[in-house]
C-alpha cells in the first residue's frame, strides 16, 4: 500500500486550517497533515487580528478548532520555520508544503516622520489589543496615557477596528476577551479625539457597511464630518451606481451629517480628500500635514497644493497589511505575495514541484475570513491533482516521527497542549465573569500547554 502523502502547512490562520480541512475531507488521497505555526496558539488573524469586541467573527474559531481534532491533522505550534526548520528540512519530511503565513507586517506611508515616536503601525497596535506574545504589555502605556488627539491614516476595516477600540466605553469591551491589561489601558486611556483621514472620498473607502454603521452606535463617541465628503463627482456616482456597499456607505456617512452634536465624551473626526504629507515634532508626534486632494474620473486622487496641519498626539498607520519573503522561496516585492498560479508557486515562469500558497500571502491583504476557504480550497485541488503523478511522494523520511525527532529539542505545542492553554483562558476569563482572557506571554503560553495554572 502506498503511505499517504504527508504536508506540512506554514501557518495556521484561516488559510491554513481551511487547505487542511479541504485536505483531510476528501478520499480520494490519503494524506496526512501537518500544520506548522511559529506561535504557541493556533488560528493567526482570527485571534490576532480580529477586533476583540467583534464576538460572532472571533467564533469562527469554534469551526477552525474542529479541523484540529481530525484524525490525519497535527497542529506542531512553537516552531518557526527559518529558525526550528528550514525549507531543506520541510522537502525532507514532506512531499508537499503549502504555505498560508500571510500577511503580518505594515505597509509604508513613505512620508517625513513615519518613524517619529507617536507615529504607529495599525498592525502593532492590533497585536497588542488582541494580545500578541510578540507585543509587550506596555507598548502603548505611554500613548494611552497621554495623548488626547489621535489621526488614523486609511480609511478601511482595520482603522475602523482601531476606531472603534479606542473610544469605546469600558462597558462595551468588558466582556471581551483582551488580556488584562490592554482592558486597563483602555479604560484608562486619555483619548478624546480621534481623526480619521481618507486619501479619497467616501465612495472610494474600502470600510464595508456593517463595520463602518458601528462607529455611529457607540455609547460615548459621536461622529462629526470634517471634509469633502461629497460624493458627487464622476468617479463616485459611477462607484456607488455599480457597488452597492459604496452606496450604503455613501448613506451612512450622508445620515451622520445630518445627525445633531450629542456633546459626546469622545469624538471621532472623518476627514476625506486629505493625503498625508509630513508627520512633524520635536521628540515626538506634534502634527500632520495633510494635501487636500481631488478625485479623477477613475477615482484616483491628486494633490491639489493646498496643505493644512492638525495637531495630534499620535497617528496610528492604518494602510494595509505586507507580506513578507519566506528563505528559498520567490517572491514578488511588488505586490509583496509569493508569485503563484492559482496556488501553484511560480518560479521563471513555471511551478516548483510540491510548494503551494494559499491565503494572504497568495493573493494581497484582502477580502473577508471566509474568502480564504474559496481560495485554499482553490489551491489544494490544484495539490491533490498534482499528487496524482507518481513522482509527487519526494519526502526522503516520510514517516510522521521523522519530523517530530528533529525537533525534539524545540518546545512544540501539539494539539492537546493547545487544548489546555485554551482550558487555561478560559479559566482566566472565569474570574471575572468572561469567557475568555488571552494569555499574551509566550512563557505563559508555554507553561499553560504543558499544564502549569497561570498565575
Ligand atoms: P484596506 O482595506 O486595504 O485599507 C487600507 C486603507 O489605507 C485604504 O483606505 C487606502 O486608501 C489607505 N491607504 C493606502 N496607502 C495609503 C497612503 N499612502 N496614504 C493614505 N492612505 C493610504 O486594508 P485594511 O483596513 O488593513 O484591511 C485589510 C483587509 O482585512 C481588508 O480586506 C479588510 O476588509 C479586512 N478586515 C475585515 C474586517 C471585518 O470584516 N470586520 C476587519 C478588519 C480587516 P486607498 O484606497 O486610496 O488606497
Amino acid at each position: 500500500m502506498t503511505r499517504p502523502i504527508r504536508v506540512a502547512i506554514i501557518g495556521s490562520g484561516p488559510s491554513g486550517i481551511y487547505a487542511a480541512d479541504a485536505l483531510a475531507a476528501q478520499e480520494d488521497v490519503a494524506v496526512s497533515v501537518d500544520i506548522i505555526d511559529r506561535l504557541p496558539s493556533p488560528f493567526g488573524l482570527v485571534r490576532y487580528g480580529v477586533a476583540p469586541d467583534h464576538l460572532s467573527i472571533r467564533s469562527v474559531r469554534d469551526t477552525l478548532d474542529k479541523v484540529l481534532d481530525l484524525a490525519n491533522v497535527r497542529f506542531i505550534g512553537n516552531v518557526e520555520v527559518g529558525r526550528d526548520l528550514s525549507l531543506p528540512d520541510l522537502r525532507r519530511f514532506y512531499d508537499a508544503i503549502l504555505l498560508t503565513y500571510g500577511a503580518s507586517r505594515d505597509r509604508s506611508l513613505g512620508i517625513p516622520g513615519e518613524d517619529l515616536t507617536g507615529s504607529i503601525a495599525a498592525t502593532d497596535f492590533v497585536n497588542w489589543y488582541t494580545g500578541h506574545p510578540d507585543t509587550p504589555p506596555d507598548a502603548f502605556a505611554e500613548f494611552l496615557s497621554t495623548a488626547t488627539q489621535v489621526a488614523i491614516i486609511g480609511v478601511g476595516n482595520v482603522a475602523v477596528d482601531v476606531t472603534r477600540i479606542l473610544v469605546k466605553a469600558p462597558g462595551e469591551i468588558e466582556h471581551t476577551d483582551m488580556p488584562q491589561h490592554v482592558f486597563d489601558a483602555l479604560r484608562a486611556s486619555t483619548v478624546t479625539d480621534v481623526h480619521i483621514i481618507g486619501r479619497r472620498g467616501p465612495a472610494q473607502a474600502t470600510w464595508t457597511t456593517k463595520e463602518l454603521r458601528e462607529l455611529g452606535e457607540l455609547e460615548e463617541a459621536e461622529v462629526i464630518i470634517e471634509s469633502d465628503a461629497d460624493a458627487s463627482d464622476a468617479a463616485s456616482q459611477s462607484a456607488m451606481a455599480t457597488g452597492k456597499v459604496v452606496a450604503r456607505n455613501v448613506a451612512v456617512i450622508e445620515e451622520w451629517s445630518q445627525r445633531p452634536p450629542r456633546d459626546a465624551r469622545r469624538r471621532i473626526h472623518l476627514h476625506f480628500r486629505r493625503r498625508p504629507r509630513e508627520i512633524s515634532g520635536d521628540v515626538g508626534v506634534e502634527q500632520i500635514t495633510l494635501e487636500r486632494t481631488q478625485i479623477d474620473e477613475d477615482g484616483r486622487a491628486h494633490g491639489t497644493g493646498d496643505l493644512s496641519t492638525l495637531a495630534v498626539d499620535a497617528v496610528i498607520r492604518s494602510v494595509g497589511y505586507r507580506g513578507t519573503p519566506v528563505d528559498g522561496i520567490p517572491f514578488d516585492d511588488t505586490r509583496n505575495v509569493i508569485p503563484n498560479a492559482e496556488g501553484r508557486v511560480i518560479d521563471g515562469g513555471s511551478p516548483i514541484p510540491g510548494v503551494y500558497v494559499a491565503g494572504w500571502i497568495k493573493r494581497g491583504p484582502t477580502g473577508i475570513i471566509g474568502t480564504n476557504k474559496k481560495d485554499a480550497v482553490q489551491t489544494v485541488g490544484h495539490l491533490l491533482t498534482d499528487a496524482a503523478d507518481a513522482n509527487f511522494r519526494t519526502a526522503a523520511q516520510p514517516e510522521e516521527s521523522a519530523v517530530d525527532a528533529f525537533l525534539a529539542s524545540v518546545t512544540v505545542v501539539d494539539v492537546p497542549g493547545w487544548r489546555r492553554i485554551d482550558s487555561a483562558e478560559r479559566a482566566l476569563g472565569a474570574t471575572r465573569g468572561r469567557d475568555r482572557t488571552t494569555l499574551h506571554d509566550r512563557a505563559q503560553l508555554l507553561d499553560a500547554a504543558s499544564g502549569v495554572t497561570p498565575d
